[in-house]
């Protein structure tokens, strides 16, 4: 296969490292609401509470490791020569990056960072946040908020990731439920621009029609069967030396 690759990752594929999806906890984050913790209202009514629902979350996720279907990532990157691999996910976690992988678009956000609500600053937050934190930047204060994408906010890097989409060969989505939105139009986009899409998921998901291919399965275990699958299908077309 030659082109790029676009990997869109979901809390599926961290599942195997121990951190739990909305849907293995009965719709809960960390046995809080949504709307109470991951909302834009819910900011504004009670920043206080917000912040320390992320401390903890930032504490709970912080020994995790990376399982086997984040390395199989970082093998493909490491071993693919027939065009970019980018990883665009809506994990906050930082398991990617803890496997290696490079490239990673986060457009929910991520657990290790803050932004400035005035001033649009990013700011690193390896450790608790408050409401009362003043922004090093603008100097104002009680405006600093985890950079977490919260339902009513524009997604990151969205030009990026739509420039990602129309360019790849080959989307493959891994444990995303396809019930959040717009990450469940990449893959129609992806394939509109001609791109074969295969997802790799325990169970059925919400758009599971824009898919040529389904795996499923857990992704530690399906995800490095098809990489290894990948790259000697990879390896075979290298040894063709070519038409007369
Ligand atoms: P989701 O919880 O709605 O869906 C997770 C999907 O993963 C489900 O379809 C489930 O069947 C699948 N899955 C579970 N275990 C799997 C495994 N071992 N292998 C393959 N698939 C598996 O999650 P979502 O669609 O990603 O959306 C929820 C949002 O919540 C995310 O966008 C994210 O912002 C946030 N979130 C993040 C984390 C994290 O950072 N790890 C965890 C929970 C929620």
């Amino acid at each position: 296969m030659y082109g790029d690759i676009v990997i869109l990752s979901g809390a599926g594929i961290s599942a195997e490292s121990g951190i739990p999806t909305f849907r293995d906890s009965d719709g809960l984050w960390n046995n809080h609401r949504v709307e109470d913790v991951a909302t834009i209202e819910a900011w504004y009514k009670n920043p206080a509470a917000v912040h320390a629902f992320y401390n903890q979350l930032k504490k709970d996720i912080a020994d995790k490791q990376p399982n086997p279907a984040h390395l199989a990532i970082t093998r493909l990157q490491r071993e693919y020569k027939n065009g970019a691999v980018n990883v665009v996910t809506q994990n906050v976690d930082l398991l990617h990056e803890k496997a290696g992988n490079t490239n990673v678009w986060h457009i929910h956000g991520q657990i290790d960072q803050a932004v400035c609500m005035r001033c649009g600053r990013v700011l690193p937050a390896a450790g608790d946040m408050d409401e009362k934190a003043v922004c090093p930047s603008c100097g104002v204060a009680g405006k600093i908020k985890p950079n977490i994408v919260f339902f009513g906010e524009n997604l990151l890097y969205m030009d990026k990731v739509e420039a990602l989409l129309a360019r790849c060969r080959l989307f493959v989505s891994v444990g995303t439920s396809g019930a959040v939105f717009p990450a469940n139009t990449f893959a129609r986009t992806a394939k509109y621009h001609g791109a074969e899409t295969v997802e790799f998921n325990v169970g059925e998901t919400v758009n599971r029609y824009d898919f040529d291919r389904h795996v499923t399965g857990p992704a530690g275990t399906t995800l490095p069967a098809f990489v290894d699958e990948l790259l000697k299908e990879r390896t075979e077309e290298a040894d063709i030396v070519g038409d007369r």
